[in-house]
């Protein structure tokens, strides 16, 4: 995914383009300023035993001190991410695992308080570092930068602030949220990091400050030096260092057009996606974070369409309580308010493995084929109750729907629906408030279900179909297979079919059909989609103006007559070309610049300009 394409020189001569993970979407273009390692000091000291007591105070004025630094910094910062970060790393700061070891080891090992803080930092990190999931793999950098700031807070040392004139691409192995604060004032034009993923804090704050950014890039700072031109591509990922004048012209254009397009269709962002001839077509988003729905709202999101709830249960040694999932629901639902929140119970284990389920813990020969999801939920009844209790009692406060993924059949899925019914029995023989009418939808996601979707709908509220997944299985692509990646066809005629008879058994039995799979963002596919009769489309949150704004200006009657024509094609690559040739014809500067955040690779035309070498091939990415 990362790494170096091509080399031409030593560091700080001859042009090198660089891959990394897009994490924040945008062109970013300016002199590189290098952020050097600031790692604070460690005095290794023993210390006799009656100090002990005076040790752990003094390890817990420097706690305080942090707590009213980080209070500090949150002031600063303008949107709810950020804060989010930074409450949670307060909420670390009382964690006993964290605080309460530390003073542990002090006591037993007669240490200073230093000393114990990064042997138990470094412990957290390597536990984090074992963990399956990417997310609370890079909660790592959270502990260093947490542990790096009560260090300063013992010996006195302070930290630099990072100041970056204006104009420049920040380049540096890692960036706090303190750092990020700064940056949030400074004026900068893009970031580069050699370390973190699309979940890094670094990654979700610059989203938020919707600053260009290439993140998780191998060999970033043997490469740059301060003042080297870069050229950051938060679209595909790709970061140019030195590029040639004739380059950076052409990607000064690429940017200045970039940025005018955004501006433009980011004004019309609170307008409905109505077709012309008054079709409307719901755009709302996918988030798997309750930090992300401020991006959907910004975006203007009808609401969230996916709520991915894996994230709550990775990582740790508790399963989640059927309290927290009502928080989480109702926070969502806060934050969204007054349009609906749809949330996915919990699609663990394949790609999304939890060490708490026993799914997760075993090598399944065929995971994709496996213990997972709903198939998972029902082994693990328990959780699977736990969690449709939380969300029965957080629909008190909101628009909220309940979405099975996987489905395969009607048998899977009335076995679902009486762990539903049993979770409203509990939750109505205990007297806990709830609502008894949430409505209950599910995902087809596999040919199986897409066939039978006359047979399903009639027990469910509404269908999402999951394109990510129906692509993976109808055509038999591993998506997380890169070598098979160049089958990857979302125009691919079974597909098409499928989908529409999604929708044709939707219509019958008068219940939404939305589609939430990588599809929904990608601005070719708009017409095909809209005119194959899906009416909400949910997608990542910056993708949504985009699509909007393509809806707005486009007719039903010319969206079926494309859906016709890719129908009749005959095969993907034929139905292809013919949607590229109309959409490229009336959306240049969409298809130009929509491709998003999660770019499709594999397809030809993807976002800026020519797609970078690596993106050749490529399996859709969740
Ligand atoms: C899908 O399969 O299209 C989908 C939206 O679910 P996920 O990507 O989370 O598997
Ligand atoms: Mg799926």
């Amino acid at each position: 995914m990362s790494g170096r394409d091509a080399e031409e020189g030593e560091a700080g001569t001859g042009r090198t383009q660089l891959h990394g993970i897009a994490a924040s979407p945008g062109v970013g273009i300016g002199p590189a300023f290098v952020v050097g390692s600031r790692k604070a000091r460690v005095p290794h000291l023993q210390i006799e035993r009656e100090d002990a007591a005076n040790e752990v105070k003094r390890f817990r004025a420097a706690l305080r001190l942090t707590q009213e630094q980080l209070e500090a910094i949150k002031a600063r910062l303008p949107h709810g991410e950020h804060r989010q970060i930074l409450k949670a790393q307060q909420m670390m700061l009382r964690d006993p695992d964290f605080t309460g070891r530390t003073e542990a080891l002090i006591r037993e090992r007669s240490i200073n308080a230093e000393w114990a803080l990064s042997l138990v930092a470094e412990e957290v990190q390597q536990t984090l570092g074992q963990a399956d999931d990417e997310y609370f793999r890079e909660r790592r950098s959270d502990v260093m930068f947490l542990a790096e700031r009560v260090l300063r807070n013992l010996t006195g040392e302070s930290a630099a602030e990072i100041s970056p004139p204006v104009g420049a691409v920040v380049v540096a192995h890692d960036l706090s949220p303190a750092d990020m604060a700064s940056l949030a004032r400074a004026d900068v034009t893009g970031i580069v990091t050699a370390m973190g993923g699309r979940t890094s804090h670094s990654a979700i704050m610059a989203r938020s400050l919707e600053l260009p950014a290439v993140v998780g890039v191998e060999g970033l700072l043997d490469d740059v030096v301060s003042g080297d031109m870069i050229l950051v591509d938060g679209i595909h990922g790709r970061v140019i260092v030195r590029p040639d004048p004739a380059e950076l012209e052409r990607w000064i254009e690429i940017r200045d057009r970039y940025e005018a397009f955004e501006d433009r269709i980011q004004k019309d962002h609170a307008l409905p996606a109505t077709a012309q001839d008054g079709q409307h077509v719901a755009l709302r988003a996918n988030v798997a974070l309750v930090e992300e729905v401020a991006s959907a709202v910004f975006h203007g999101a009808e609401g969230i369409g996916l709520y991915r709830t894996e994230y709550i249960f990775m990582n740790r040694a508790e399963a989640p309580t059927e309290d927290e999932h009502y928080q989480h629901a109702k926070e969502a639902l806060r934050r969204v308010a007054p349009y609906p929140v749809t949330i996915r119970t919990f699609d663990l284990g394949s790609d999304k493995t939890a060490r708490i389920l026993t799914g997760g813990d075993e090598e399944e020969v065929n995971p994709a084929m496996g213990l997972r999801s709903l198939r998972l939920a029902l082994r693990e009844r328990e959780l699977f109750l736990a969690q449709l209790r939380g969300l029965m009692r957080a629909a008190l406060h909101g628009p909220l729907r309940i979405m099975l993924p996987l489905v395969s059949g009607v048998n899977e899925l009335k076995q679902a629906l009486a762990v539903v019914a049993e979770a409203r029995e509990q939750l109505h023989r205990a007297g806990m408030a709830h609502d008894p009418d949430v409505p209950v939808g599910i995902m087809i996601e596999m040919p199986s279900a897409a066939v039978i979707a006359d047979l399903l709908a009639p027990h469910v509220d509404f269908m999402s179909i999951g394109t990510n997944d129906l692509i993976q299985y109808t055509l038999a692509i591993d998506r997380e297979n890169e070598d098979v990646g160049y089958l990857y066809e979302p125009l691919h005629p079974a597909i098409l079919r499928l989908i529409q008879g999604v929708t044709a058994a939707g219509e019958r039995a008068e219940i939404p059909v939305s589609l939430c799979g990588e599809m929904a963002a990608d601005p070719r596919y708009t017409w095909v989609l809209v005119g194959l009769g899906v009416r909400e489309l949910s997608m990542h949150p910056s993708a949504i103006p985009v699509i909007k704004s393509i809806i707005r200006s486009s007719h039903t009657e010319e969206m079926v007559e494309l859906a016709k024509r890719a129908l009749a094609a005959g095969d993907g690559h034929c139905a292809e070309a013919v949607v590229l040739q109309v959409m490229r014809e009336r959306f240049p500067e969409h298809l130009e610049h929509g491709a998003g955040d999660l770019p499709a690779p594999g397809v030809p035309g993807a976002g800026l300009d020519e797609p970078p070498p690596g993106d050749a091939v490529g399996a859709p990415r969740s």
